[in-house]
């Protein structure tokens, strides 16, 4: 019954809608089905001191292989997703899988997951965090959430409210993109956000170009007076890091320092040296 009712709307919308709406309903069906086939994995970014190069944490970020279509990029699909409503579901994978592979590294690194306006929306979303973290084991403190302004500015009193219980977890907040969303400074006083994440188009050039280099600075003296650190993203050259620790910018994130990489990758540090889960090949077990 359902089944052709689905296929009388599929119709319906087949004939009324364009082709690039029925590619987001196709993909929006296919997102629905992606946890379930496996087709999600994170990959993670070092972030790093820039005085000492020392590693503090990672950026969990999703990665989408499409039977079909290959490697989708977060780019294309997360915007659908969020349309949807898919996003919770698929965030609440991504922050179950970050915490649950942070919990067995051997080092105490902090791991940070991009949260979407819709996931922040949802009333259920501090309690999830909470779950998630008795059910991982990980210390509160090791986990970062990264918002974006513009998921603040929907609903502002809803977004303080969920930010406060997060907090109160323990959980820490960096608010991400930092430069191009808008009414930036208002929203640095109003939110308890512990970071800021300087957006990456700030950081491109900042060694070469004077303007940049100015609102680079601005940056990281309004993080000084409020006492939050600054994580430049996006840094992918030498040029650009030696302007950041001249500058004493606390933390750096980019290609330069580290590409986003499954964990494996990061073995010296985190002592993860196979992929977690079922599909994990089967290793030769030398001895026994
Ligand atoms: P973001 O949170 O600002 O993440 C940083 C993006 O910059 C990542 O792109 C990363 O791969 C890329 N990047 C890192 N270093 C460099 C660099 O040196 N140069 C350049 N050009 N790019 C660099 P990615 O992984 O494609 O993700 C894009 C966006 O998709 C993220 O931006 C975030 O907004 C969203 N996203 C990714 N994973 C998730 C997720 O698990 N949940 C949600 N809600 N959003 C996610
Ligand atoms: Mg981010
Ligand atoms: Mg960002
Ligand atoms: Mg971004």
């Amino acid at each position: 019954r359902a089944k052709a009712e689905g296929k009388d709307t599929y119709r319906y919308f087949e004939a009324s809608m364009g082709a690039e709406a029925r590619d987001r309903r196709v993909m929006e069906h296919e997102l629905r089905q992606a946890i379930a086939r496996n087709e999600f994995r994170l990959v993670y970014q070092p972030q790093k001191e820039i005085s000492s190069g020392r590693m503090v944490g990672f950026e969990a970020l999703i990665r989408w292989r499409h039977p079909q279509r290959g490697d989708v990029s977060p780019a294309t699909f997360i915007p659908v997703a969020e349309d949807s409503g898919v996003i919770i579901q698929i965030g609440e994978w991504v922050l179950a899988t970050a915490c649950a592979e942070a919990a067995r590294w051997k080092s105490p690194l902090t791991v940070a997951v991009n949260v979407s306006a819709v996931q922040l929306h949802n009333p259920n979303f501090s309690r999830k965090v909470h779950e998630v973290l008795l059910a991982s084991g990980l210390a509160p403190g090791r986990l970062e959430l990264e918002i974006t302004e513009t998921a603040l500015v929907k609903d502002m009193p809803r977004a303080l409210a969920t930010l406060r219980q997060v907090k109160a977890l323990g959980v820490r907040v960096a608010m991400d993109d930092f430069g191009t969303g808008y009414s930036s400074l208002s929203n640095l006083r109003a939110f308890p956000f512990d970071k800021i994440k300087i957006d990456g188009s700030f950081i491109k050039s900042v060694d070469s170009n004077g303007q940049v280099a100015a609102i680079v600075r601005a940056v990281l003296g309004l993080g000084r007076g409020l006492g939050l650190p600054v994580l430049a993203e996006g840094v992918e050259t030498l040029g650009e890091l030696k302007f950041l620790d001249a500058e004493a910018c606390e933390i750096g994130q980019g290609y330069y320092l580290g590409r986003p990489s499954p964990i494996e990758a990061f073995s010296e540090l985190t002592g993860v040296t196979a992929p977690a889960g079922d599909d994990a090949p089967i290793k030769p077990r030398s001895g026994s």
